[in-house]
């Protein structure tokens, strides 16, 4: 049945959407940490930073049944939704971003903070990471390497590498960002905007140590560009230590995007702003989205901001991140397939290697990947070389949880010797 449902979706949806692992999973129902499949077969969901409150979690669904029977409509008229989210956000952010601007995409959030940075500034050069990724408008597309040689880096675009604290290139880093604006502004294009994962994620999952972010905007600022966060995979509490993940660097940036959890599934993403960037963009009809901010992913994200302080759940990650982060490196120091454990929160990194070598072996990554699939496990593998294991469950992932994906993880490893 899964053969027909990929056949039928290559014949209808064509070649470009990728799907997770070997044996494709059909979905039908989640609930919590699970995911079931057409035969009713539960997965643990290891992977997922959307349904961060848990799948379908009730007071989501109700939000959001309730609005969408009430109003549901594009965003041209008064509605109280948008400005008590935005109320609600802001209150999470530094009081210097006044102003939250709302979209359906993280990519549509950066696309929107790519073109006030072009307005702010009179630039248009743009600096990311080696292996970023900011989404898929053409505009933000053209500034994501991790995208591959088939989607072209804009001749606007200079890349510096992540500061990865195993490589030790994080001293280095606003140094590199100098140097990228100074190679920007040789070739005659005025710096925009440094644009950054605050926990990196394509790059390969890890933090950086807390004093290299200030040093980066300090670069990009001094080059007359800005830095815009982005916080679509660390933002909303899943480092465990901080509501965003800037806030862990003692930075505040120009900009922040966010999205991914925000609606637990429901569309919706915001860019939060310095007042000052609305203003240069231009009052009035500059910027409209259809469906940003409407009134359903309002509801939807309210009934997230509240249900991630009610159950106290950037705490939780917290606790049972550093615990689960614990289990997998003494993991780690076991089996000589795997090396560094990284992240924060539930926000985890594990690197798959050579034994003998020690480089990055992303087939057993993939092979891990497919095995714990096999035995009901779902996560994913990234970084510039496929070799990381990503981790990255809801965040009401459980101690007993944990326990389950280790004692799965270590089967998946003494099968594939
Ligand atoms: N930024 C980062 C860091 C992301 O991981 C993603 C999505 N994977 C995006 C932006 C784009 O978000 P979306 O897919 O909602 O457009």
């Amino acid at each position: 049945r899964e053969a027909d449902l990929v056949a039928r979706r290559q014949a209808l949806l064509g070649p470009a959407y990728r799907l997770f692992y070997e044996r494709p999973l059909h979905i039908v129902r989640g609930e919590g940490v699970w995911l079931y499949d057409a035969d009713g077969t539960a997965y643990l969901d290891a992977y997922n930073n959307v349904a961060s409150l848990g799948h379908c979690h009730p007071r989501v669904v109700e939000a959001v049944a309730r609005q969408a029977g009430q109003l549901a409509t594009h965003t041209r008229y008064l509605h109280e939704g948008v400005l008590e989210l935005a109320e609600r956000l802001l209150a999470t952010l530094p009081p210097e971003l006044g102003h939250a601007m709302f979209t359906c995409t993280g990519s549509e959030a950066n696309d929107l903070a790519l073109r006030l940075a072009f307005a702010a500034t009179g630039g248009t050069g743009v600096i990311v990471t080696e292996n970023a990724y900011h989404g898929v408008t053409m505009g933000v597309a053209a500034l994501s390497p991790s995208l591959g040689p088939g989607v072209p880096l804009g001749a606007h675009v200079r890349t510096v590498p992540a500061p990865d604290p195993d490589k030790g290139t994080d001293a280095t880093f606003g140094a590199a960002v100098a140097a990228a604006a100074a190679d920007l502004a040789r070739h005659g294009i005025r710096p925009a905007a440094l644009i950054l994962d605050t926990v990196f994620s394509s790059d390969g999952v890890f933090t950086h140590p807390t004093d290299t972010l200030a040093p980066a905007a300090a670069a990009i600022r001094a080059a007359g560009g800005l830095f815009i966060a982005d916080e679509v995979q660390p933002g909303f509490g899943r480092t465990g230590e901080a509501m965003w993940g800037f806030l862990r660097h003692g930075v505040v940036p120009d900009m922040v995007s966010m999205g991914k959890p925000m609606g637990n599934g429901y569309p919706v993403a915001a860019l939060a702003l310095r007042p000052e960037l609305a203003e240069r963009f231009g009052a009035g009809a500059r910027y409209f989205n259809t469906f940003g901010g409407n009134a359903v992913a309002a509801a939807a994200a309210l009934a997230v901001l509240d249900t991630l302080a009610a159950e106290g759940l950037q705490a939780h990650a917290l606790k049972v991140g550093g615990q689960f982060r614990a289990d997998l490196s003494a993991l780690s120091a076991r089996d000589p397939r795997l090396g560094a454990v990284r992240g924060a929160g539930l926000f985890l990194g594990v690197e798959v290697l050579e034994p003998e070598s020690r480089a990055p072996d992303a087939g057993m990554a993939a092979r891990i990947v497919n095995g714990l699939r096999e035995a009901r496990v779902l996560i994913s593998a990234t970084g510039p070389h496929g070799h990381v294991l990503k981790i990255r469950p809801p965040l009401v992932f459980s101690d007993a949880n944990a326990a389950f994906f280790l004692e799965r993880f270590e089967s998946v490893l003494s099968a594939s010797r």
